[in-house]
């Protein structure tokens, strides 16, 4: 039977250990600071050490996300000792990028003080930046390093070309790319971006495992690639006794031991039962299944 692997998890080359599954605040600015506060306390208690968020969560409010969770670290300090902090530099609407280096440096200060902390456990370029060369974007990088402004640096949404050219130019490793991977997007598994991760002992670290919350309310029985995940998913949950989300979430972390996924619930209560995807058993017809439905055909 197939299982996750629920021990905790090097980032990368770092030594930043974190659990099994992380907390995402995209989605943290439709409530108060002491909602962020119990909505990252519920995450920690749970295991998801890794608070993932970004200078632009909250827009049209730019930094909002990263504010509410300064408040609610001011609030609470001890929650900055439980967490691996993640943050991310580079999209600024409707521009829509810049990493340039004197903008990532701004903008990891600029993330430091809504934050109320002093360093960024993991900086993260959110997006490719086509107008930056890669030897700019490092100086970038290595400036916020140097500086003590950030632990370790990583990338988002980069093709794995664009990786590779990117940590050509920098001293030291990318410890993750953060892309989107779920049953309904598992593209990371085809395009070379998983291979790479292995490749470069760098964490795959897996955005909206849920597809978004699509994933949940999607019919099972629509003639569509979404329904047939969902039905491939159903299988698998039912007879685990979990809902789909489980299912979702246990192949994202079963289709490599390495990944971590972020999931982005704002319930409390949803947090902590994302944990039941750590019990979830597949079979390896079970998983195939939900590989082929996503495909639309079968496998050779
Ligand atoms: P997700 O976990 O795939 O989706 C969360 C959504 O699913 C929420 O709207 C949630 O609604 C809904 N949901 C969860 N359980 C449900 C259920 N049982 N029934 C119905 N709906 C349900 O993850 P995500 O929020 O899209 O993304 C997670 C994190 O990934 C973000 O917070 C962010 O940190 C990161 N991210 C990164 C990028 C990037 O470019 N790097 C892009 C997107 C996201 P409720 O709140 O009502 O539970």
């Amino acid at each position: 039977m197939l299982k996750p692997d629920r021990s905790q998890k090097r980032l990368g080359k770092s030594e930043l250990m974190v659990g099994p599954i992380s907390y995402g605040h995209w989605r943290l600015s439709e409530g108060t600071a002491a909602e962020a506060g119990d909505k990252t306390r519920a995450a920690l208690d749970a295991g998801m050490s890794m608070i993932d968020t970004a200078s632009i969560y909250g827009y049209p409010a730019f930094g909002e996300a990263e504010a509410l969770l300064g408040e609610a670290l001011k609030a609470e300090p001890s929650l900055r000792d439980r967490m691996v902090l993640a943050t991310k530099a580079g999209i600024y609407p409707p521009t829509p990028y810049d990493c340039t280096p004197d903008m990532i440096v701004k903008t990891c200060e600029d993330s430091l003080r809504r934050m109320n902390t002093d360093v960024i456990d993991v900086f993260y370029i959110h997006r490719p930046d086509m107008l930056t060369p890669h030897a700019d974007v490092a100086e970038g990088l290595m400036r916020v390093v140097e500086s003590g402004k950030a632990r370790e640096i990583a990338v988002s949404n980069y093709t794995p070309s664009m990786f590779a050219a990117l940590q050509s130019k920098l001293d030291r490793p990318l410890i993750a790319n953060q892309v989107e991977f779920s049953p309904l997007r598992q593209d990371p598994v085809w395009d070379g971006t998983l291979d790479q991760c292995q490749q470069y002992d760098s964490t795959l670290v897996a955005w909206s495992p849920l597809g978004g919350g699509e994933l949940m309310t999607q019919d099972a029985s629509e003639d569509s690639t979404a329904g047939a995940v969902a039905a491939a998913l159903d299988a698998v949950a039912t007879r685990n006794g979990v809902d789909r989300g489980a299912a979702a979430l246990a192949f994202t972390m079963i289709s490599n031991p390495d990944i971590v996924p972020i999931i982005g619930t704002q319930r409390v209560k949803r947090i902590a039962e994302a944990n039941q995807a750590l019990d979830v058993e597949m079979t390896r017809d079970e998983y195939y299944a939900i590989v082929v439905a996503w495909r639309g055909v079968g496998l050779p």
